[in-house]
């Protein structure tokens, strides 16, 4: 295994939880940001392009508001996220300028990643933004995102960030020192997993469901993460952001924290787009045999192998397609709607023009549309 992940990497995503940026919540750690600025600052001066995911908006928004604990009520949180995500961006612009970087903000909602179109757009922003040697500053667009549209945590952000602009590494900085076999504060046996495979199935046992109170995700998310970053060939180091100069060090090749490693072939960029959808509308039912032949033979999904379809869904939306089990072992873009996929599945395709009056495709998903998930 390579033990020198963030040395090798050229460009990388480092994402930085809320505890950290806010001192566990009681607000901006600005001591901390100036730390990370100037380490980043560094790494661009040897030549690494580097992209910011960064919390903290909600937990500096209630720090400022003087609220005494986190709301529920989601306008609320938003509000409080509208302002202490100009806390945050202010505190970064200021840090980054006084070593000669421009810092760029940016806020994504899962709209923006699973619209192709703007997709490519956030990828091509991004891409000139490095260009321009400016450091992007990424969060989720709190304050529009409702329950639907929302990523939820800035672990997942951070993971579709970095297939979105192709990163080798994605470095999580959290409060905990990297993946432990178990919890430490229940098992005083757990020890760190200082090497694993990203997507081993054992890390997300290990990883459990603990969370800190201060951000949204807990180590599970982070796991998460990793294995979805390693679809576009990706690593992933998760270690304490309040280890002494730790971004300058993992660049020296320092075995810190956890390094999960992505170990297979990065999938295309219009397969990682689809593979990153977060919210499907729909899917289809495929028999074992059906099954099969998507993963064996790289085939198509044709109409006959469909034994049922759920939800509902537009032509050209992206759907699952599940086993009779439930499990999503595939997603494509559709060619025909929900209600259409009901009348034609189990059909041979050549009934498809009697059926609905028409045909598009013979495929309900063509092959170049479709990603099996690992
Ligand atoms: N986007 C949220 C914020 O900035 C944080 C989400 C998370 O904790 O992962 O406050």
């Amino acid at each position: 295994m390579n033990l020198s992940v963030v040395k090798q990497a050229r460009r990388l995503v480092v994402k930085v939880g809320s505890s950290l940026v806010t001192a566990d919540g009681r607000g901006l750690d600005h001591q901390a940001l100036a730390r990370w600025a100037e380490q980043i600052a560094a790494l661009a001066a040897e030549g690494k392009e580097i992209v910011l995911v960064s919390s903290g908006a909600i937990a500096e928004g209630i720090a400022r508001l003087g609220w005494k604990k986190r709301p529920r009520a989601v306008n609320e949180l938003q509000a409080a996220a509208a302002i202490g995500q100009t806390g945050v961006v202010q505190a970064y612009e200021s840090i980054f300028r006084a070593h000669g970087l421009l810092a760029a903000q940016v806020l994504l909602t899962h709209e923006d990643l699973a619209d192709r179109t703007r997709y490519l757009n956030a990828r091509s922003t991004l891409r000139t933004l490095l260009e321009l040697r400016a450091v992007p500053i990424i969060n989720e667009n709190d304050t529009v995102a409702t329950d639907e549209i929302r990523l939820g945590d800035n672990d997942t952000l951070g993971a579709l960030v970095t297939n979105l602009i192709e990163a080798d590494c994605l470095v999580i900085l959290t409060d905990q020192p990297g993946l432990y076999t178990a919890d430490p504060r229940k098992d005083p046996a757990a020890t760190l997993v200082m090497e694993a495979h990203a997507g081993d199935p054992e890390l997300e046992r290990m990883a459990g469901g603990a969370g800190s109170s201060v951000g949204t995700g807990g180590m599970l998310t982070k796991i998460l993460a990793a294995k979805r970053a390693a679809r576009s060939g990706a690593h992933t180091v998760i270690c304490s952001g309040r280890e002494d100069r730790v971004l300058l060090r993992l660049a020296q090749g320092e075995a810190i924290g956890s390094q999960l490693v992505a170990r297979q072939a990065p999938l295309a960029a219009r397969r990682q787009w689809l593979a990153d959808h977060l919210q499907l509308r729909g899917g289809v039912v495929l028999d074992a045999g059906a099954v099969r032949a998507l993963i064996e033979d790289s085939k198509s999904l044709l109409p006959v192998g469909v034994k049922g379809v759920t939800g509902e869904f537009e032509r050209g939306e992206v759907v699952a397609i599940v086993d009779t089990a439930g499990r999503e072992i595939a997603r494509g873009l559709t060619n025909y709607s929900a209600n259409e996929a009901r009348r034609i599945a189990g059909k041979p395709s050549s009934a498809i023009e009697a059926e609905l009056g028409y045909v598009d495709e013979p495929e309900l998903i063509h092959r170049d549309n479709l990603v099996v998930l690992g």
